[in-house]
């Protein structure tokens, strides 16, 4: 059985879907892999790497894809129109096609999945549970963001972030503030006081505060009744009201007004990201201090944000709203995105049909399937009967 991996056309897209590594292993699964020639060059991984991993390196997309039953993306194939090649009309029906699709904000993608025979498995949507850990690219890639995001904002930073005693004098520790304590939110902070900042975050969700606690760092937020019911069943963040988040505000505007530093992570699921941090706040801060915006491609928490840019405002304060911030470290990413991708077919490998066997009554496999048998049936997406 043959297995696709394509170069990342969309813009800005620096991973790969498969590494030399899951390569070697996919191979051992019994698939023959082809890899479109320059795949993994933007994360660091050569046709070469892939060849001597067993890979045949193909010169095209349209070369890999011929014949594949198995595609693998880390974002949606572009589709007609979309960009120099039409992946999605190279596809061949029937295939399983695995990325972070993201068609819940495109539902004509899914569409165009299930018109083309597609059974499309989309990574993002997969259920925080214990059991998929190990394929949850989200918790990959948002770790990684948060750690990008704090190394990114100490470039910028003219001052140091540990407090440094020397025969010339101290420079004092720099004050860190995380906003929205999710997974790239706690690797904000732990990588923030790794490197010696007085870290201190904000959240919503009641489990937040305590993990914000056992990382050292301080924790700044409202704590009443909206707090307490704050958190979905599947571990999301609500919206929360405009009452809470206008206290929330009066809270955090003294701790923003104090830091060097603001790392901005928070999001609602499939939801604009909330804004936090407003331009009053923002002209409160220091000039010198670095805002970084990882949430800048949910629109951002921060008012002054431009997605996609890095600016100075008038009063000195350096907005980081790069989009992609995984991409940002691309070959750690695409290393942790593969092997969950790897983990994902491999948890469903049939070994006697030498095939994945992605049963619908799995909670796993029935939270990422958007499209089979011709027809759109996540339950984000699929219409109900006329
Ligand atoms: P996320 O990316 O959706 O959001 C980031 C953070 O922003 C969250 O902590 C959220 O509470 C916070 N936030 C939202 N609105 C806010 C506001 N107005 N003010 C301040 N903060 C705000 O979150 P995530 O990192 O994907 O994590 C989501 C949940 O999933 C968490 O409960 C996490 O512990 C859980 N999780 C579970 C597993 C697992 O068991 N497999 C794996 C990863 C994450």
């Amino acid at each position: 059985m043959r297995l696709a991996v394509l170069k990342e056309r969309r813009a800005g897209e620096t991973r790969v879907a498969a590494t030399p590594e899951t390569v070697k292993k996919l191979a051992a699964l019994g698939l023959s892999v082809a890899v479109e020639s320059g795949a993994g060059l933007a994360a660091g991984f050569p046709d070469a790497a892939y060849r001597e991993a067993g890979a045949e390196i193909a010169s095209d997309a349209a070369g890999a894809l011929a014949g594949a039953k198995i595609v693998l993306k880390v974002r949606a194939p572009l589709g007609r129109g979309e960009g120099p090649v039409d992946e999605l009309g190279l596809i061949p029906r029937g295939a399983l096609l695995i990325g972070t699709l993201e068609a819940v904000g495109n539902p004509s993608r899914a569409q165009s999945y299930a018109e083309a025979g597609l059974e499309a498995c989309s990574m993002e949507l997969l259920p925080r549970i214990t059991r998929a850990q190990s394929m949850d690219v989200l918790s990959s890639q948002a770790n990684l963001a948060g750690y990008r995001a704090v190394v990114e904002a100490a470039a910028a930073f003219d001052k140091g972030f540990p407090m440094l005693m020397t025969a010339a004098g101290t420079i004092p520790a720099a004050n860190v503030f995380v906003m929205g304590a999710g997974v790239a939110g706690l690797q904000a902070i732990a990588t923030g006081r790794r490197l010696g900042g007085r870290v201190s975050a904000t959240d919503v969700r009641p489990a937040a505060k305590e993990e914000i606690k056992s990382l050292g760092a301080s924790f700044v937020g409202v704590e009443n009744d909206e707090m307490a019911q704050a958190q979905t069943a599947g571990g999301y963040a609500k919206e929360m009201s405009e009452d809470y988040r206008r206290k929330q505000a009066e809270v955090i505007a003294a701790a923003v007004a104090r830091a060097d530093v603001v790392i901005c992570t928070a999001l609602v699921q499939g939801r604009k990201a909330p804004t936090l941090l407003g331009a009053e706040m923002v002209n409160s801060m220091k000039p010198g201090s670095v805002v970084v915006d990882i949430a800048a491609d949910a629109g951002g928490n921060c008012a002054l944000t431009v997605p996609g840019e890095a600016i100075t405002t008038e009063g000195g304060v350096k907005i980081l709203g790069w989009r992609n911030w995984p991409g940002r470290i691309p070959a750690a990413a695409s290393a942790l995105y593969a092997r969950n991708l790897l983990t994902f077919l491999s948890t469903f490998w049939d070994k006697e049909a030498g095939a994945p066997k992605l049963p619908q009554e799995d909670e796993i496999v029935r939270g990422v399937t958007l499209t089979r048998g011709g027809a759109v049936v996540h339950p984000m997406l699929a219409q109900a009967p006329a």
